[in-house]
C-alpha cells in the first residue's frame, strides 16, 4: 500500500518556512530542530526534507543520498551535543509510526533524547 503524504502537516509547513523553528542544523536533504515540547534536556527532531510519512516509507523510497545524509546528520548532532554512548552518557532514538506508534505529525522524524537517564521502554 502506498503512503499518502499530507503536505499540510506541521513539519511540511516548517520546511516551507511557514512556521518558525529552532534549527539545530540543516543540509541539502535534512533539517534538525529543537522539539517545541522537550521531554529531556536534549530533544532534537531530525526530519528528511522529502515527503516521507514514516521510517519504513523513508527507508524504502528515499534515495541513497537522502538516507546517508540523514544518518550523518543524526550522528553529527549526537557528537556535537555530547550524547554519544562512547564519549557521553548516551541517548535514546525514537520514531513513532502510525496509529499504534501514536505518531502525531505524519512526516517522518527521529527524536534524539538525551541529557538524562530515560525510563525503561515502553508503555
Ligand atoms: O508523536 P510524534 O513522534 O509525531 O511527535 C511529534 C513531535 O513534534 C512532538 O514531540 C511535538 O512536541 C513536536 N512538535 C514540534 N513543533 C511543532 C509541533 C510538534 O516540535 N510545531
Amino acid at each position: 500500500m502506498a503512503y499518502a503524504y499530507d503536505d499540510q502537516n506541521i513539519f511540511a509547513k516548517i520546511l516551507r518556512g511557514e512556521i518558525p523553528n529552532k534549527t539545530v542544523t540543516e543540509t541539502e536533504h535534512t533539517l534538525a530542530f529543537e522539539d517545541i515540547r522537550p521531554q529531556a534536556p536534549v530533544h532534537v527532531l531530525v526530519i528528511p526534507k522529502g515527503p516521507y510519512v514514516t521510517y519504513d516509507h523513508f527507508a524504502s523510497e528515499a534515495s541513497d543520498a537522502e538516507i546517508v545524509d540523514f544518518n550523518r546528520v543524526v550522528a553529527r548532532i549526537c557528537q556535537d551535543l555530547g550524547v554519544t554512548a562512547d564519549a557521553g552518557q548516551g541517548c535514546r532514538f525514537i520514531s513513532n509510526a502510525g496509529e499504534h506508534g501514536v505518531q502525531e505529525v505524519p512526516h517522518y522524524h527521529l527524536h534524539i533524547l538525551g541529557g538524562r537517564r530515560m525510563g525503561r521502554m515502553v508503555q
